[in-house]
């Protein structure tokens, strides 16, 4: 469900297939100068002001998943109340 994690998804090579590799736009961060809020901000295609801001807590998509991503703010519950 993360954005990141969609994006390497769309990465893996496919046997056989002449398509372009997916790429995710932008660089790594620096572990030395990581952004602020979500660190991967800079390269999301959903990065909000938000997200910039400030880092997404976990939010329960269901019994046994998290997300931890701004995007699932509104649809889904927020993880580690008990
Ligand atoms: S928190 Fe925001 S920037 Fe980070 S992955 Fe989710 S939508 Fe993208």
């Amino acid at each position: 469900m993360h954005p990141y994690t969609q994006a390497l998804l769309k990465s893996i090579p496919k046997i056989g297939s002449k398509e372009e590799l997916y790429s995710i736009d932008g660089s790594v961060p620096s572990l030395f100068d990581l952004p602020k809020g979500c660190y991967f901000a800079p390269r999301c295609p959903y990065a909000s002001a938000l997200c910039r801001e400030s880092d997404s807590p976990e939010f329960l998509v269901d019994e046994k998943h998290m997300v931890r991503c701004w995007l699932y703010k509104d649809s889904a519950v927020l993880a580690g109340n008990g």
